[in-house]
């Protein structure tokens, strides 16, 4: 489908997760004029039916046609044009961009969620006025983005700021020979960075939930002080990398672990360390969307209407 000439009145970003869709209509100053939330359906049809019908009410409710981008949990291969590791909805091994495309009559652009983060950041949030932006979601997972001079970066793979299944730089004796991943490798950096890989580090390898360990730390508790020194160490290594390679003017946090404020001043001693510099000046901030951020960067994924 050859792109159309970005005329629509108004731009739509839809967050597409495991269990809700969100639509949300991003206005010329950044508000919301329209919000809806469903439940994520199991089925792919399903799933193209109900984004259908997100993007017909917020139309119906606003007066207009928006163009539509969409944040996956995955990206769409370049090589098949499928869906490829969005292994929370049902959508691998689709051609989703297309049969949302056919069904709504417009191209969709579609990305995967630290795109989108990071694209929303550097737009309009934490990240907005410098040139290289390197976004991180560190959640239940760990994913990256990048965008220059306001550009999503994607590389031919669609792999480009996937800092998650990098190995974690400059292991110590006793992270060799690494932990295994669910990707195939072992020592991948979401092994050892994640909320999930904190929690097993700091609590055994039942424990999921890491919120509760920066509270226990303050509360002068060892075991969660000493977890939270090795994953800051750890996270600083693997962003020091980032520093050598593309030397980012900002890096951007995002996802549940962002809101751990003692990273903001344990991380950059670490790259100072660390990274191949005699300073390192990288700031390292906090998002200002929060959750929003994944939708409204998918809504960034086409330019804004010239009205
Ligand atoms: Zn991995």
């Amino acid at each position: 489908m050859s792109p159309e000439p970005h005329s629509y009145d108004f731009r739509l970003g839809i967050d597409l997760g495991g269990t809700k869709i969100e639509i949300v209509a991003l206005g010329g100053d950044g508000a919301f004029t329209h919000r809806k939330r469903v439940s994520t359906p199991s089925g792919y049809d399903e799933t193209v039916q109900a984004i259908f019908d997100l993007v017909a009410g917020a139309e119906q409710a606003l007066g207009g046609r928006g163009s539509v981008g969409v944040g996956i949990p995955g990206v769409i291969s370049p090589s098949t044009g499928l869906v490829k590791n969005a292994n929370s909805i049902s959508l691998n091994g689709h051609k989703f961009d297309e049969d949302l495309g056919v069904k709504l009559a417009r191209p969709v652009k579609v990305n995967n969620d630290a795109n989108c983060f990071t694209l929303s950041e550097a737009s309009d949030g934490a990240g907005a006025g410098y040139k290289t932006v390197f976004g991180v979601i560190v959640g239940t997972g760990c994913g990256g983005g990048i965008v220059v001079d306001g550009k999503l970066i994607e590389g031919p793979h669609m792999v480009a700021g996937e800092w998650g299944h990098v190995p974690l730089p400059w292991p110590k004796p006793d992270e060799l020979p690494g932990i295994p991943c669910w990707c195939g490798q072992q020592g991948c950096l979401e092994r050892y960075i994640s909320g999930t890989a904190l929690a097993i580090d700091c609590d055994g390898p039942d424990a999921r939930d890491a919120q509760d360990i920066p509270a226990r730390a303050a509360a002068g508790e060892e075991k969660a002080k000493a977890a939270l020194a090795r994953h800051s160490d750890r996270m600083g290594r693997g962003l020091a990398v980032i520093v050598n390679i593309l030397d980012p003017d900002v890096i951007v946090l995002g996802g549940g672990l962002s809101n751990m404020e003692h990273l903001y001043a344990d991380l950059p001693p670490v790259m100072q360390k660390r990274v191949f510099s005699d300073f390192v000046h990288t700031p390292v901030v906090k998002n200002m969307h929060g959750d929003s951020s994944g939708v409204r960067g998918a809504a960034w994924l086409w330019p804004p209407v010239k009205k």
